[in-house]
């Protein structure tokens, strides 16, 4: 094992890797910008480098600033968390040009996953079934339009270099597809500096499912069952839960052997993400495939009785994966995780930056909180707006829904707007109960999640806690699909 290593990212996942490192006796250093001088993961590292000012393109985002904080501090290794460089592959390339392990898989690997549409295509050679579309990306909306009648409207054009729901356009009739082209292609050149677009069908309703694999340099490749991620505002993920309840043992070993393969392809090293979308009779389409650490990884270290960032580190130490004898791994009970978000889900989702007054936060049997806040905490505009994610477990999965219930009412979260009252809701509402969830669940729920948060407010202006909105003040919690236009500054690709 290493005897040093340096944390690429901040927030929650710094604080993540920070407690990973500790546990296994390795010295940690955390980069920090100017706006992130007095965090927890600054305070519970062993070493901080500040390595520039607030906007992270000249702080997390600079590879010689990370690069000289890492070789001046001797680190022998680099994890880079999720977002900012973490799926860069000149990044991992500079890494190793200094003699620094990259936690990651190799550059090459990260390249074919990188770019959406070479991995579909790589997909395609190697028989992972994909959604029906074009043969790569398109030249011009005249190409758009020959494959669009092809397969049938509606169909979703989408950004090769895509993330965080980027540059991607939900067509649902012949003519608005050049419209919608132009604003693609101008969405992802302005977000990746790569204006290439593909096209393929949009699914009606499916789920999003992934599979989380691990794989170490002793040959050993293993899939840890999958997660569930369909609750999601403008195609970004909101509440994720493992194992899904549209997954059967047989489908999950099918998609584990799926997501093994696109691996293998690539020759993984590493933690890594397949994701797929599954349709109403069952069968799954090959998304894409995310290189580092999930946002959700801990439902599947929840169910799976594993450590993923400690995997990370041993795979990239040379060590094999420890659990190897266990495999395959059964999911054992149920886990859910709610994304905190500094964010008005009564305003469309609208970042809430900000103080945080007054902090509660939840306990007890079968509650996870990973989380860089604290009571007196600013948020600061320039990130993520992800503050802290709330995870329980439960042995069935109505203990875990009622585990959620009772841990999103003993949090409170004064001075800034979360999406916290906004999961309360979605426990309340029968089809997710019922499972019944899919991609579009938010804007086909907004009448009875609206009807949930009245019933809330009035519960809470009769006395009880929380941090429910003012009562009466529950308009729209959703917003257009595929518009890509959140205003979050920084979003990771969770
Ligand atoms: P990004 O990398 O920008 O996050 P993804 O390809 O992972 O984009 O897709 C994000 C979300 O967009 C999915 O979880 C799903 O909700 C929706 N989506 C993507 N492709 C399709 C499709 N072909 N049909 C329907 N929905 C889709």
């Amino acid at each position: 094992m290493f005897d040093k290593v340096l944390v690429a990212n901040r927030g929650e996942v710094a604080v993540r890797i920070v407690r990973a490192l500790r546990e296994l006796g390795v010295k940690s250093v955390v980069v920090y910008s100017d706006a992130d001088r007095d965090t927890l993961a600054v305070r519970l590292a062993d070493e901080s480098v500040c390595i520039g000012p607030a906007p992270a393109a000249q702080s997390y985002l600079s590879i010689p600033a990370i690069i000289g904080a890492a070789t001046s501090r001797k680190a022998q290794a680099v994890h880079p968390g999720y977002g900012f460089l973490a799926e860069n592959a000149t990044f991992a390339r500079a890494c190793a040009d200094n003699a620094l392990v990259f936690v990651g898989p190799s550059p090459e690997a990260i390249e074919m996953m990188g770019d959406k549409n070479v991995a579909r295509e790589t997909m395609k050679r190697i028989g992972v079934p994909t959604v029906p579309g074009s043969d790569g990306t398109l030249a011009n909306h005249i190409e758009a339009a020959f494959f669009a009648e092809q397969i049938g409207y509606p169909v979703l054009i989408k950004a090769s270099a895509g993330g965080g729901g980027k540059g991607m356009r939900v067509v649902e009739e012949a003519s608005k597809l050049e419209s919608a082209f132009i604003a693609a292609k101008t969405e992802a050149n302005a977000a990746f500096a790569n204006d290439e677009v593909y096209l393929e069908k949009y699914l009606a309703r499916p789920r999003h499912i992934e599979i989380q694999v691990l794989a170490d340099s002793h040959g050993n490749a293993l899939h840890l069952c999958e997660r569930d991620c369909s609750i999601q505002r403008r195609h970004q993920k909101l509440l994720e839960e493992a194992p899904s309840c549209a997954v059967s043992a047989d489908l999950r070993e099918r998609m584990g052997e799926a997501a093994l393969k696109a691996a293998r392809e690539v020759s993984y090293l590493g933690a890594g993400t397949v994701e797929f979308l599954l349709d109403a009779t069952g069968d799954f389409y090959f998304m894409e495939m995310n290189t580092r650490v999930q946002v959700e990884h801990p439902v599947t270290e929840l169910i799976t009785g594993t450590d993923l960032i400690k995997e990370q580190l041993r795979i990239a130490a040379g060590e094999p994966i420890s659990f190897v004898k266990r495999a395959p791994l059964e999911p054992n009970g149920h886990a859910i995780e709610f994304r905190i978000n500094a964010e008005d889900p009564y305003r469309d989702f609208w970042p809430s930056p900000g103080t945080i007054t007054e902090l509660a936060l939840p306990g007890g049997p079968g509650v996870r909180i990973d989380t860089h806040i604290f009571a007196g905490y600013t948020v600061p505009p320039n990130y993520d707006s992800l503050i802290a994610k709330l995870i329980v477990w439960g042995s069935t999965r109505e203990e875990a829904l009622a585990r959620g219930r009772r841990a999103l009412d003993e949090l409170t979260i004064e001075g800034i707007k979360t999406t916290a009252p906004f999961h309360r809701t979605v426990l309340d509402e029968k089809d997710f109960i019922a499972g019944a969830a899919h991609t579009d669940y938010v804007l086909t729920h907004e009448d009875a999640l609206i009807e949930k948060q009245n019933a809330q407010d009035e519960k809470n202006v009769q006395g009880a806690p929380g941090n429910s909105p003012v009562p009466g003040n529950s308009p729209v919690p959703g917003s257009s699909p595929a518009q890509g236009n959140s205003p979050v500054p920084e979003k990771p690709k969770g």
